[in-house]
C-alpha cells in the first residue's frame, strides 16, 4: 500500500462513517458527539491488506497479545494513560483497533510491520494529529 492509498482508504471510511451517523438522524443535525473522533486505515509492509477502524471504547474489546503488551505499558487497557498531556484512555483511539485488525491477519506480522495513515475526524474529514498515547506505542 502506498501512503495515498493508505489516506484514501481511511479518507473513504471516514466519508461512510459521517453518512451512516447522519442518516441515523433522520433529517436532525447530528451533534459533535455523535461522530466518532476519529477514523484511521492500518497496513503492514509488503502487504495489500487494509483496515478502517474509529475511535470508540474497548471495553468489551480483546486486542490481541502484541497490541496489548504495548498498550500496558503506556496504563491500563480502558482507563488513563500514563501519557503525559494525553487524556485519552488507554486502547480507545482509532489506532490500536485498527492495529489490532490489522495483526490479527498474520501471526508472522509485528507491531513494527504496521503503517499507518493520517488519522481523520470523519465529522469535518480534516487530517488530526496522533495523540500522544499512540506516539508512545506505535512510534507514529
Ligand atoms: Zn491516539
Amino acid at each position: 500500500m502506498t501512503r495515498q492509498e493508505l489516506f484514501n482508504a481511511a479518507y473513504n471510511k471516514a466519508g461512510v462513517i459521517a453518512n451512516s451517523v447522519i442518516r441515523r438522524h433522520h433529517g436532525n443535525i447530528p451533534k459533535y458527539k455523535d461522530y466518532p473522533a476519529a477514523v484511521i486505515s492500518c497496513s503492514a509492509k509488503h502487504s495489500n491488506i487494509h483496515k478502517e477502524e474509529h475511535s470508540r471504547s474497548c471495553q468489551h474489546y480483546k486486542f490481541d497479545f502484541r497490541i496489548l503488551n504495548l498498550l500496558k505499558v503506556i496504563g491500563n487497557v480502558d482507563g488513563p494513560s500514563n501519557v503525559k498531556d494525553c487524556n485519552n484512555k488507554v486502547g480507545h483511539c482509532a489506532e490500536p483497533h485498527a492495529a489490532n485488525e490489522m495483526i490479527k491477519t498474520s501471526m508472522r506480522l509485528t507491531v513494527g510491520d504496521l503503517e499507518f495513515s493520517p488519522a481523520i475526524r470523519p465529522r469535518t474529514r480534516q487530517i488530526i494529529q496522533y495523540c500522544g498515547n499512540c506516539k508512545a506505542t506505535f512510534g507514529l
